[in-house]
């Protein structure tokens, strides 16, 4: 049988224009009256469909098309809607107006997920997430951004239960004709097929755009019919397969990824790999520079100057590696030809270049072409200085080059309809363009009480409907019992402290730390004037039966008589369900490993809804806890001890919920407000949303390294690289003369004594070795107190030379008392170096 496929286009008639442009920009994945539209179509097929508008509209006939356009009432509401469409897509950016000088900047970002909305699959938790709001802020934000990404077949499983609580999966099928999918062009309009080899073969990739209001993600897809069959499946599933479909993924991710810009005419000034799976672009664009005819020395200097890398990991074991033989396989082939060879190749990945038996590690090949590096929450910066120290061994940790900026959340994504409604009732209309305006977010007081109280009953009734709804759609697909239907009705309160836990169910989130004392849980629930329920959520990696076996533990609590009706398991987390959840709440719950988090963000998306966190100080919590907008388990330890942390920590639950949360959360007044209670959720509306959201991350993204990059890398390249080279001579000079580089006297010079006020002197006399003075960096590192013979944090003063001697000073204002530490440092020094210890080249006196 030869059954042929062709594809119908969508073409409706031009008053309902309007539908198919919307459809095709994910804008609105976070505009619910957008939304509405397509769900009133038709209502069922929306449901089906996952919320897909291009589904809903590609099922229109002419007839109802028709009565479409004769229904005054709907087309008003389209109208509406496409002009809110329209006056964003026109509106003013923070960008244009910050960074005028920077208009012809683009950012090229790499990511191996994104989570934009529940129709398009193609993410699996929070990284992806991360990277679908990175995007929605670029817009909203105006910054130049290219994002580039896989079109998965089937993205991430669903997960559905058998009847004893063990995780099973199913893979959807991306139908990519019913997603907001174009074809990317060339210049001439056609349509780009990539063809190049991937280990044995040569395999085509068609690459495809999908809009994010005003920005577009680049998608690069391997199931093209004239692959091999093992070629179609690279982009197939996210995080599944072994290592080698691993490498060919990211081979494609970061090798076609930067052809397909390329063919598309972009011509990107910075690059932005978010985490280590794209860091082959660095590789490729190497390769692209040397068949311009710049030598590979100069090359990689070109890359390093104008490339970001995120990481998102606090453990070492979370970076992907392959072997020598893997990257001979699959990279040789590539790069040989123009004389990359695979020793070379591994030296990127290795953090020691001259161990042999290193294997290629994604994150240090990040690390090594980049010239900025960040970690994604304060903490997680400094755990990442600490796990990549080795590689800046002259460094003290803090001056380690990596720094961070803390995730955030879009908030008109997670926020709900009632939480923007009041938000610009009472505090500003302002809040959803300008969110990062702290200002803005003082006047939560004006929020009245009630207001906010029966925005929360309504935001839980809708949870707890959704939870009895979805619930009784599994036992109904499980053949369930009318009885058991009907059970499924008197689950939760809409009116109890409702306590959520949604995350991946990896070890280290620590899942079961609830349960842990059954006897206790039981006590919580005991006292029917103050109801509490849990509502849980989340997967475990297909191959992580550890992970498994703790929500099969916990569904099979949650099965019991006296928890039935307050403990509920959610099927399936994703980003409808975390919508759902995130809005509900009161309390969200997050306890991980400290340090094992690198941010977390569902934690804010509550908080931007009015849920209080209680959460490990870790990830983001670490810098958003205040003590008065939510609470904190712990202080900040960390244990050696695995077994007796969770037993200090799940007691330590126990507590809080006891003698805290629940009375504070039933301690209401005459007129039945929770004062207390709402003073909290005011001081979290304060405190959380105004600074963890993408706006606020994107300006700093921009402020702290796309514009400085931009600006690097239009200097060091100006002139066919008239700066790069002389740079590249100045490296190559003090290489040559760096060891004879040393201290001859250092010397702090004071007049009257060490007190507050008086101006001291720091001198150094240095055998420059015939280094020029302006190519040394030398420094007093000064900082007051703490630990004698450490220096933690401190301040850098450069000395300047006296007069052509061999002197250099500067003079210093002590400003307060205390014990002044002061130690002499002399590095090389460029002004394309952006850290003193960037090169590892450091002598102090
Ligand atoms: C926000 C979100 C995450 C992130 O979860 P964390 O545990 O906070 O990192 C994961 N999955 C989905 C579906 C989300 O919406």
């Amino acid at each position: 049988m030869n059954i042929r496929e062709y594809e119908v286009k969508v073409q409706l008639p031009a008053e309902l224009k309007p539908l198919e442009t919307m459809a095709y920009n994910l804008w609105f994945a976070w505009n619910s009256p957008a939304t509405a539209i397509y769900k009133n179509i038709n209502e069922k097929l929306w449901e089906e469909s996952e919320h897909n508008p291009l589904a809903v509209i590609s099922a229109l006939t002419m007839d109802d098309c028709k009565r479409l356009m004769d229904d005054d009432v709907f087309m008003a509401s389209l109208n509406d809607v496409y002009e809110d469409f329209q006056q964003y897509m026109s509106l003013p950016r923070w960008f244009n107006k910050a960074h005028k000088n920077a208009s012809d900047m683009l950012v090229a970002y790499f990511s191996a997920e994104y989570g934009i909305h529940e129709s398009v699959q193609l993410y699996s938790g929070g990284l992806g997430i991360l990277s679908g709001d990175h995007c929605k802020s670029t817009s909203d934000m105006g910054i130049p951004l290219v994002a580039v990404g896989l079109l998965y077949r089937n993205g991430y499983f669903h997960q559905y239960m058998s009847s004893d609580g063990w995780q099973q999966e199913r893979y959807p099928y991306n139908e990519f004709y019913l997603m907001p999918l174009k074809r990317a062009e060339d210049k001439n309009g056609k349509e780009i097929t990539l063809e190049m080899k991937i280990g044995e073969r040569n395999i085509k990739i068609r690459v495809w755009k999908l809009k994010v209001g005003l920005m577009e993600i680049v998608l690069l897809d391997t199931d093209v019919p004239e692959n091999h069959p093992d070629d179609r499946i690279i982009t197939g599933k996210l995080y599944d397969g072994d290592s080698n479909m691993r490498i060919r993924q990211e081979i494609v991710l970061g090798v076609a990824g930067v052809r397909a810009l390329a063919a598309m005419g972009l011509h990107p000034t910075v690059y932005h790999l978010n985490e280590g799976h794209p860091a082959f672009v660095s590789i490729e664009r190497l390769k692209q520079l040397i068949e311009q005819g710049i030598d590979m020395r100069l090359a990689t200097e070109i890359v390093r100057k104008s490339t970001l890398f995120t990481t998102h990991t606090p453990v070492p074991a979370g970076f992907d590696v392959f072997s020598m033989d893997q990257i001979k396989q699959y990279l040789s082939g590539i790069y040989e030809p123009v004389g990359i060879n695979l020793n070379m190749l591994m030296s990127f990945g290795r953090k020691d270049r001259s161990n042999t038996a290193e294997p290629f590690n994604m994150a240090v090949c990040g690390i090594n072409l980049s010239t900025y590096r960040n970690g994604v929450a304060k903490l997680h910066g400094k755990v990442s200085r600490e796990m990549f120290h080795s590689m800046w061994s002259q460094a003290i940790l803090s001056q380690v080059p990596i720094g961070h900026v803390t995730n955030g959340v879009h908030l008109p994504t997670f926020m709900s309809s009632d939480m923007k409604n009041i938000l610009s009732r009472y505090v500003s209309e302002d809040w959803s363009s300008k969110p990062y305006d702290f200002d803005i977010w003082e006047k939560v007081n004006n929020i009245p009480d009630n207001v906010l109280f029966d925005m929360k009953r309504n935001q839980r009734e809708r949870l707890v409907s959704f939870i009895r709804r979805t619930t009784k759609e599994t036992i109904h697909k499980n053949g369930g019992s009318a009885s058991e239907l009907l059970a499924a009705e008197d689950i939760l309160n809409p009116d109890a402290l409702t306590i959520g836990f949604a995350r991946r169910f990896a070890t280290y989130k620590r899942g079961y730390l609830l349960f842990m004392d059954e006897e206790r849980l039981k006590r919580l629930f005991s006292n029917p004037e103050r109801p509490i329920q849990f509502i849980i959520a989340g997967k475990a990696h297909p191959k992580d039966n550890e992970g498994k076996e703790i929500i099969k533990q916990i569904i099979h609590i949650a099965k019991k008589p006296e928890f039935r009706k307050h403990i509920v398991f959610i099927e399936d987390y994703d980003i409808e369900v975390a919508r759902y959840m995130t809005r509900g709440v009161d309390i969200w719950l997050n306890n991980p490993r400290r340090p094992m988090e690198a941010s977390g963000t569902s934690g804010m998306k509550a908080s931007a809804n009015g849920a209080l966190n209680l959460s490990i100080l870790d990830g983001w919590w670490d810098e958003g806890f205040n003590g008065k907008n939510g609470w904190a388990i712990g202080a900040g330890e960390e244990y050696p001890d695995n077994g007796y942390q969770d037993y200090v920590e799940s007691m330590e639950i126990y507590n809080i919920l006891e003698k805290d949360i629940i009375p504070v959360f039933y301690a209401k007044d005459k007129s039945g407000m929770p004062r207390e209670w709402l003073k909290m959720v005011k001081e979290n509306l304060k405190t959380v949303p105004s600074y963890f959201n993408t706006s606020r991350m994107l300006i700093d993204y921009a402020n702290q390294y796309y514009v400085p990059l931009h600006e690097l890398q239009k200097e060091f390249n100006a002139n066919s690289y008239e700066e790069a080279k002389k740079y590249l001579n100045w490296y190559n000079q003090i290489l040559d003369r760096w060891d004879g580089v040393s201290f001859i006297s250092s010397e702090v010079e004071v007049a009257n004594g060490f007190v507050p006020g008086e101006t001291v002197k720091f001198k150094a006399q240095i055998n420059t070795n015939g280094t020029a003075a302006e190519h040394l960096g030398v420094f007093a590192v000064v900082e007051y107190d703490g630990e004698s013979g450490n220096l933690k944090n401190p301040e850098f003063i450069r000395l300047y030379q006296e007069k052509s001697s061999d002197m250099f000073s500067e003079s210093y204002t002590l400003t307060r008392s205390g014990k002044l530490k002061v130690g002499f440092l002399v590095t090389p020094f460029h002004r394309f170096l952006k850290n003193p210890f960037e090169l590892n080249k450091a002598k102090w006196a």
